[in-house]
């Protein structure tokens, strides 16, 4: 599953439709894409899709190729300005650049106004006084033509002056519409004469109280594009639909400095979370994550926080390669990529989640050692550091069992185990409290298996586990995180009219303390770790202090489908 030229921006089928267009000097050759997010929640993984795609174009196009960043704020009740903060930093974070090419739908207002006023003197838009109830009624269905609107007939001059009166706040919200004559009996429902702007007195996060009608997305987005000279205008799947009305607002508007046209390709889909701006937002305002930055969440502001890094998801969007078929990917496959990354840079320590207390009965009480271990074996110049060894150690539960099951290699009552890069410890003693809880193993140690030595006389030890010394460890919070939900696709499962939030998964969150080696007291916030044979860990960007660092797991060393 490496990067494989095969599986990475090779030739999928944008990029050739693209590299046609620039063989064929279209547009003097240029590529100027678009990500055109509206700003009316974080971003998640699946822009991370779309992003990767727009501005990977304009990386791999040279010096006549660029990528906007353009907010889509043609909707001001349920835009923000602290989702267009967030977004420039996710964009960014993805190692990405619009340069100046920063834009906002909303600085169009006043263009796309005219562009309606000489629709209406064409005679291609008209105002409706329909109620949205009646229209709806009258669209007609996917087999039967809809029924003209009873003003669909007016003059140019009345639908001047009414679509004039609209802007300057004569009418009611849902009282008037202004829409595109285009066809009440096209096969296609969004060409039987869409609405294109819509009374809304709401306040706009940058034009204020300017306006009170706004552009529909689907009329705006085209223009927009237009009106910066985008070349290749990319989306979703779901505007394949949307497509004929892109052209035809290209077609019909005069006067535009670009001709960009439209391709769609699949959405991400992931395994055992969802990727809806709006679903998230329900999770967020009823508090069943942690806000938006909650690292269960499969937003881009989620994932930093539980520790991915940007290369492992721009490594992630190449291998999933671009497709014309809805699918599905597997959250594993996600994993598998921040693994390869991680692998690279973490630092390794030692920790343990689950400590039962090691007692060396012959190893001399009062004494320190202190083991050299490697940072990364993966990058030499990362060093090495020394542990502190003592006589009374912690090691993991899971790597004892006082009644072993078949294949069990580790600690066992009488057993030996190797401590890695120690030596080797005998378990001559298991000591429990009342309840018959364990608190203690006894053991000894042999000297003479330092350095890999073996033990003489006895069996051949097959197991190798971690360790931190009792007195020098820190306790740290450590925050173990899991799949959001329990099913593959919540939202499937849900249905459209059922409820997704049955499925979240009520264990994704467990908080526990553990022992740690005592090198992590000067870990900066926002570090990256390799707990040796757990997992990787980043320290909480928020919640870390220096000396207290607490750990979020990002990812489990094996995959986490497979059941422990
Ligand atoms: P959501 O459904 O989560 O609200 P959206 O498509 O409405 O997403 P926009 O802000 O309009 O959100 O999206 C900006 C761009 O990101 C669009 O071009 C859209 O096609 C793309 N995009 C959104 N979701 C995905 C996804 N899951 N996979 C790939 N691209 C996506
Ligand atoms: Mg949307």
């Amino acid at each position: 599953m490496s990067d494989t030229p095969a599986a990475s921006t090779s030739q999928d089928f944008i990029r050739e439709m693209i590299a046609t267009d620039v063989a064929d000097q279209r547009n003097d050759g240029w590529v100027i894409t678009r990500f055109p997010p509206e700003p009316n929640g974080y971003l998640h993984l699946g822009h991370a899709k779309s992003i990767c795609l727009n501005f990977g174009l304009s990386e791999e196009n040279g010096p006549r190729a660029r990528c906007h960043l353009r907010f889509d704020d043609t909707n001001p009740t349920k835009e923000e300005i602290e989702y267009v903060d967030s977004i420039m930093e996710d964009v960014k974070w993805l190692g990405f650049d619009w340069g100046d090419h920063l834009f906002y739908a909303s600085d169009y207002f006043e263009k796309l106004y005219g562009f309606a006023v000489s629709l209406i003197k064409k005679g291609l838009a008209y105002v409706d006084d329909q109620t949205h109830e009646q229209m709806r009624a009258t669209r007609g269905t996917l087999t039967s033509p809809g029924t003209a609107s009873p003003y669909r007939d007016r003059s140019v001059e009345e639908n001047l002056d009414l679509f004039a009166r609209m802007r300057a706040g004569e009418f009611k919200e849902g009282e008037r519409v202004l829409r595109a004559k285009i066809d009440m009996a096209s096969p296609n429902m969004n060409m039987r004469d869409p609405a294109i702007y819509r009374i809304l007195h709401a306040h706009h996060h940058r034009t204020g109280d300017a306006w009170c009608i706004y552009p529909m997305y689907d009329y705006a987005h085209p223009l927009s594009d237009a009106l910066e000279s985008i070349t290749h205008s990319l989306c979703t799947l779901e505007f394949e639909h949307h497509r004929p009305l892109y052209e035809w607002l290209i077609a019909n508007v005069d006067g535009l400095p670009g001709q960009p046209y439209q391709r769609e390709f699949a959405r991400l889909n992931l395994t055992y979370t969802l990727m809806s701006k709006r679903k998230l937002l329900k999770l967020v305002k009823e508090g069943l994550v942690n806000g938006w930055d909650d690292p269960r969440m499969p937003t881009i502001s989620g994932i930093r926080r539980r520790g991915y890094t940007p290369e492992a998801i721009r490594s992630f969007c190449k291998i999933i390669g671009l497709t014309k078929y809805p699918s599905l990917t597997e959250l594993g496959l996600l994993e598998h990529s921040v693994r390869e990354d991680l692998n690279k840079h973490a630092q390794r320590v030692y920790a343990v989640l689950r400590p039962i207390k090691v007692v060396l009965t012959n190893y001399p009480e009062g004494q320190v050692e202190h083991v050299e271990l490697v940072n990364n074996p993966e990058n030499e110049a990362d060093g090495k550091r020394l542990v502190p060894l003592s006589r009374e150690l912690y090691i993991d539960a899971d790597d004892f069992m006082e009644t072993p099951s078949a294949g069990f290699h580790r600690l066992v009552p009488g057993g030996e185990v190797r401590l890695k890069y120690a030596f080797c410890i005998i378990c001559q003693e298991v000591i429990k409290d009342a309840d018959g809880n364990i608190t203690e193993l006894r053991c000894t140690y042999d000297d003479a298996t330092r350095h890999g030595a073996k033990p003489v006389g006895r069996p051949k030890v097959k197991g190798t586990i971690h360790w931190v010394s009792a007195a020098h460890a820190l306790d740290v919070e450590v925050r173990l995180y899991d799949k959001l939900f329990t099913v593959e696709q919540p939202d499937e499962q849900a249905g459209e009219e059922g409820d997704f939030t049955q499925f979240l998964n009520q264990e994704s969150l467990q908080i526990i303390s553990a022992k740690i080696e005592p090198s992590v007291a000067t870990a900066k916030p926002g570090s990256h770790f390799q707990f040796e044979r757990v997992g990787y860990f980043f320290t909480d960007p928020k919640d870390s202090q220096l000396g207290k660092p607490v750990f979020n797991r990002t990812v489990q060393l094996k995959d986490g489908f497979v059941k422990k």
